[in-house]
């Protein structure tokens, strides 16, 4: 059940309807938007009268969603979610949000060279791996606590937040001590503890797509992290496994409208992953802006030939630096501003 309050409800009115909820045993939810407050409810629903929560002061009205996700729903609130992060970086306001960086922190000076390259270029966050979910058990694992040490360090000293990835429940409450933004991976999309968990605290999530993940499995792990109580969910749209091998995966860009349509959460789009070499890049990249995306996570790195991960699809700084020139006119065109 979604009860959506009028905009001049009072903080008491709200407050009196969230204590009613619980002492049902059951859990509000509140979203609270900038035009209105909505509250979730979690629970068996059934048994809290309908007509009853309607007429009570400050509410507007009450419906049953039918999806089976819920808070991610834009049935439950209607107006998109932005996710600030520190205080000027927004994503999924009229600003496109370009990430970028290696795909693995190796050491201080690729990470400084590519976070001060990133950010000349205009790019507002700096990715990079400290613990790497790697096919094999023998490839570059990531540099672990070490590995976020220089991402804070590098982030520090240019001025940029950073957006790194949590593998396990295990290593959250690490990870969420440095980033700025905590990624889940596509491997990891459906780790259910670890949504759990990561909706317990207070880091923005990056969400990526699992590679045979439907877009419902995909929104469910959303609920998931929203749920337990985090607002801050960003969606990563990475390409899908499909029978083609030409390219490494396929750029599933519909999902990109079709998100927009189902969920008030922001999504961007990882056209490296799903390329998998540098030519295919600039020209996804801007399809997901044309596509609406709110911003894209790309590999780039000051010596591709030197990566220990996913060298073969990095970017170079100059190919980003001209790729985002080529991406603003397309911004513009969809009224969006980079
Ligand atoms: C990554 O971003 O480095 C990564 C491993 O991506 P994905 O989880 O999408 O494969
Ligand atoms: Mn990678």
């Amino acid at each position: 059940m979604i009860i959506v309050m009028r905009k001049s409800a009072t903080k008491e009115q709200t407050q009196s309807i969230l204590q009613e909820i619980e002492a049902k045993g059951l859990k509000p939810m509140p979203l609270y938007g900038t035009e209105r407050t909505v509250i979730a409810v979690i629970g068996d629903e059934r048994i809290l009268d309908k007509q009853h929560i309607a007429s009570k002061g400050g509410v507007s009205n009450v419906m049953l969603v039918l999806p089976p996700y819920k808070l991610v729903s834009r049935e439950t609130k209607h107006e998109s979610t932005v996710v600030k992060i520190r205080d000027n970086v927004t994503i999924g306001g009229k600003e496109i949000c370009v990430m970028a960086g290696p795909c693995a922190v190796e050491n201080y000076e690729f990470v400084s060279a590519a976070a001060k390259a990133v950010k000349a270029a205009g790019a507002k966050i700096l990715r990079g791996g400290a613990f790497k979910p790697r096919t094999g058990p023998y490839s570059f694992q990531g540099l672990g606590e070490e590995g976020l040490k220089i991402l804070k360090r590098v982030s520090e000293e240019e001025d940029i937040p950073f957006v790194t990835e949590v593998l396990n429940t295990r290593d959250l409450p690490l990870v969420s001590e440095y980033a700025d933004i905590l990624q889940v991976g596509a491997r990891n999309m459906q780790n259910f503890n670890l949504l759990e968990e990561l909706g317990k605290q207070k880091r923005p999530v990056l969400l990526k797509r699992g590679m045979s993940a439907k877009i419902k499995e995909w929104l469910l792990a959303a609920e998931y992290i929203m749920a337990n109580g985090n607002p801050n969910v960003i969606l990563c749209e990475r390409g899908i496994r499909t029978f083609e091998t030409e390219i490494r995966s396929t750029l599933a860009l519909q999902s990109v409208p079709l998100i927009k349509e189902l969920s008030h959460l922001p999504i961007i789009v990882d056209p490296s992953h799903a390329a998998g070499k540098p030519s295919l890049i600039p020209p996804m990249s801007k399809a997901s802006i044309a596509a609406g995306a709110d911003g894209i996570i790309v590999e780039v790195h000051p010596k591709p030939d030197e990566a220990l991960c996913d060298g073969q699809q990095a970017l170079t700084p100059e190919i980003f630096k001209d790729m985002m020139d080529e991406m603003r006119p397309v911004a513009k065109a969809v009224g969006k501003t980079m």
